[in-house]
């Protein structure tokens, strides 16, 4: 079996997993499992906002609970719009970061970021967060970029945020030779399953963004969600699931590479 075995198998089960979801819509907080956090995910849903905030603070920690707080923040704060955002001042924000920060980790440093985005949105998008993916009709590589301005954010997440732009929210239209700016995240996910099947043979973001233009030139992203569920739900460090996993066949299971 070979690399191109491993792709072609990722980018079927990627098919796969984009038919289960044509009826339901993205779940960033598991409201499915819990039901009571659907206030939650219906505010990522609709507000871009809380979309960017969701992306800023996904890190370190289980992505479910990351993707929560710009709720819990929008309870404190009543009103989560940029424009009333940047009117908060730094102290008032720690203090509403710091009595709910059981859940999330890094609390200070996301309240400082809150407070940047909000600016950065008001100071070069009117204040409308949407304007990240709309104003002069961007490219994909573009809104990656500019995603990549916003503090908190890098390759991995803004890479994340085009790919669930597109694919999952349809917030953003691409046309079909846009499709090869969007790149798989440098994600430790995706990392492990690169690594492990054979696709990479050193941890490097640039050699994973590299081999997955080459062998998906297309549509690069669409390694992405598909690797990422498998190293999250098949591929762990400790304990593989090589039996369920989807792309067992061809996978070579150099089980050996670790990525925490
Ligand atoms: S779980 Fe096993 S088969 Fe699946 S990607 Fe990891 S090493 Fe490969």
């Amino acid at each position: 079996m070979s690399v191109e075995d491993v792709v072609e198998k990722l980018v079927e089960y990627g098919h796969e997993l984009n038919q289960k979801k044509v009826k339901k819509q993205v779940d960033f907080v598991n409201a499915e499992i819990t039901p009571e956090k659907s206030p939650a995910n219906k505010l990522l849903l609709e507000n871009p906002f809380a979309f960017l905030l969701g992306v800023i603070y996904d890190q370190g920690q289980q992505a479910e609970r990351a993707w929560y707080y710009p709720y819990q923040l929008k309870e404190q704060i009543r009103k989560l719009e940029p424009k009333h955002v940047a009117t908060i001042n730094l102290q008032y924000m720690d203090e509403i970061f710091e009595t709910t920060k059981p859940l999330l980790f890094y609390w200070r440093m996301a309240s400082v970021r809150t407070l940047r985005a909000a600016y950065r949105v008001c100071n070069y998008y009117d204040g409308d967060t949407s304007q990240i993916w709309l104003k002069d009709s961007p490219s994909p590589a573009q809104i990656q970029q500019r995603f990549e301005e916003f503090d908190g954010i890098a390759q991995k997440k803004a890479s994340m945020a085009v790919n669930i732009l597109y694919r999952d929210l349809g917030w953003l239209s691409v046309a079909y030779e846009g499709l090869k700016e969007i790149d798989v995240s440098n994600d430790r996910h995706v990392r492990r399953v690169f690594l492990r099947s054979g696709i990479l043979d050193t941890d490097d973001e640039a050699m994973l963004v590299g081999r997955s233009r080459e062998l998906s030139p297309e549509y690069p992203g669409a390694l992405d969600m598909p690797a990422w569920i498998i190293g999250r739900e098949f591929c762990s460090n400790n304990a593989p699931n090589c039996i369920e996993c989807p792309i067992s066949k061809p996978c070579a299971k150099r089980t050996q590479y670790e990525v925490t």
